[in-house]
């Protein structure tokens, strides 16, 4: 092969790569508009959720996961209390904003605090999808869809192993 042939093939490639990898990057998280700025970030390499977390919980938080329909922890309970983010804490839903979508999946009508909830397109499976994840620990909770209920019209649909319910505490009230 002549010099200049060897050049130009590597060129191609590497610009190839470079092409790829701006084209299949995960997309940015996006918080309403904002990049994340949040000091309070919680941040913890791969082994760390692994030995915090089951199974279940790690493969849907930060593998990105779906529970199986109705086999999750709280998509028919009524219980009142505040959803938190079960690798965090972060409260996420309240259990007063819950209603059966009869999906098989916890599924609320709006978040308790819009902040604590960024919002990302997904593209997977070859669909359309906003996938919602948590602000503070980026961990994936579910999608949200325009087939909700009133006030909204939204349901989140929300994986029980992404969730914790915890009683509801005076500074839950609002
Ligand atoms: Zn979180």
């Amino acid at each position: 092969m002549k010099p200049i042939t060897y050049f130009v093939v590597v060129v191609v490639i590497a610009t190839a790569g470079a092409f790829g990898w701006m084209m299949y990057r995960p997309s940015p998280v996006v918080e309403n508009g904002r990049s994340q700025t949040m000091s309070d970030k919680v941040v913890k390499s791969d082994e760390e959720w692994r030995q915090q977390l089951t199974e279940d919980q790690y493969y849907v938080t930060r593998q990105r996961g779906t529970e199986r329909a109705f086999t999750g922890q709280y998509w028919n309970t009524k219980e009142d209390g505040v959803y938190v983010c079960v690798c965090c804490g972060q409260p996420l839903f309240d259990a007063r904003n819950k209603f059966d979508s009869g999906c098989g999946w916890p599924s609320f009508y709006s978040p308790s605090d819009k902040d604590h909830i960024f919002y990302r397109p997904d593209h997977s499976h070859f669909m359309e999808r906003t996938e919602i994840v948590c602000s503070r620990c980026d961990a994936h909770l579910g999608h949200v869809f325009d087939d909700g209920p009133p006030p909204t019209g939204q349901r989140y649909c929300i994986n029980s192993a992404s969730l914790r319910l915890e009683k509801r505490t005076v500074k839950d009230e609002k």
